[in-house]
């Protein structure tokens, strides 16, 4: 049992679905967690055609006896580690719900794992958040952390937890810490998807303006169907570590939003910014170094933005209603 079972945490998610495919091309046995087994849920999973090919389980990750039952059950070979309230604009509005999940989800599995589950490699979804007021670009596994959201924090004490994990008791436990990576399946509230969602409707006239709030910062984006291929090269190395997985390049959001709009025939006066929208604490500028992961993982990645840009936009036309 324990040969090619992978547990995926957060399988309803962007990147569950997306490591979920990639999981079953490479011939593994797909266990998915979730809150809630319900139909909508599935969606993402469904539409890359998969959600027959999956076994669904509702687990708590707050509570280790369930965390337990799933263990002894399956005896997974990897778990990836991908649930969380993933959102920084939520986190503002729930600190204290943001950091108790996405904490003491990551000390009950490591401490299962600990206690029954010693060759079951862990992988952990960490953040590109956590390193926010950054001294010094681009961001490389040494630079130091200095979150600005309650997500990142978050996010930070389940990144060293993990390392305490694997420095103290040698489980294969790593962390990629992952920039910002879109894909058709992200959330509608993320910032690339709402900004293309909302330039169609625009488009089509169901919609007057774009209302956003601070557009200059810069972030470096890529994609969730590449990205989540790091995470797989992660678990097969011999050796656990942790890897930044970015694209190397950083872009304002302004100059998305414009590129979207001139490939729609849309006028720039169309995006209105409002102040109530800023954030109580906003990265200015983001962008990380992927040598690490290239050379140490064999991970290839070589997408521009626009590139990007282009295939979501694409995506996005041919499935709108
Ligand atoms: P999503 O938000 O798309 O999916 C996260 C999943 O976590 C949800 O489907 C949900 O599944 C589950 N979940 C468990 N607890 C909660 C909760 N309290 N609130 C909301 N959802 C919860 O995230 P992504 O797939 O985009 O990201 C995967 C992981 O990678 C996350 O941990 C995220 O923080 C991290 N990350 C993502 C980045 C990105 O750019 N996408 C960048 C860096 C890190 P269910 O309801 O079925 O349990």
């Amino acid at each position: 049992m324990l040969e090619k079972t992978a547990i995926i945490s957060g399988i309803t998610g962007q990147d569950g679905a997306y490591l979920a495919k990639l999981l079953l091309e490479k011939d593994y046995k797909v266990i998915g967690l979730t809150r809630e087994n319900s139909e909508s849920k599935n969606q993402g999973l469904k539409y890359l055609g998969i959600n027959d090919k999956i076994d669904l389980e509702i687990c708590n990750l707050l509570n280790k006896n369930e965390i337990e039952s799933i263990f002894h059950k399956y005896q997974p070979l990897e778990f990836y580690n991908l649930a969380a309230q993933s959102s920084v604009y939520q986190s503002f509005k729930h600190p204290i719900e943001t950091f108790q999940y996405n904490t003491s989800s990551v000390f009950n599995l490591l401490e299962t794992i600990k206690q029954i589950s010693r060759k079951t490699r862990f992988y952990q979804a960490s953040s590109s958040e956590m390193y926010g007021r950054v001294n010094s670009l681009p961001i490389t596994e040494n630079s130091i952390l200095h979150p600005l959201s309650p997500y990142a924090i978050s996010k930070a004490a389940a990144h060293f937890t993990c390392i305490h994990y694997r420095e103290s008791y040698e489980m294969h436990v790593s962390c990629g810490v992952l920039f910002n990576h879109e894909s058709y399946l992200r959330q509608n509230t993320f910032f690339i998807k709402k900004i293309i969602q909302e330039s169609i409707k625009i488009s089509k006239g169901l919609q007057d303006i774009l209302l956003v709030g601070n557009i200059d910062v810069k972030r470096d984006f890529g994609y969730a169907p590449l990205y989540v291929k790091a995470m797989f090269l992660m678990l097969q190395k011999e050796t656990p570590d942790d890897y930044l997985i970015c694209s190397g390049h950083s872009i304002t959001l302004r100059a998305i939003i414009f590129y979207i709009f001139e490939k729609l025939g849309i006028p720039q006066s169309f995006c209105v910014v409002s102040k109530d929208l800023y954030r109580p604490s906003e990265i200015e500028d983001m962008y990380g170094d992927n040598r690490k992961a290239k050379s140490e993982l064999h991970w290839n990645y070589n997408f521009t933005i626009f590139e990007i840009l282009d295939l979501l936009l694409e995506e996005e036309l041919k499935n709108h209603k």
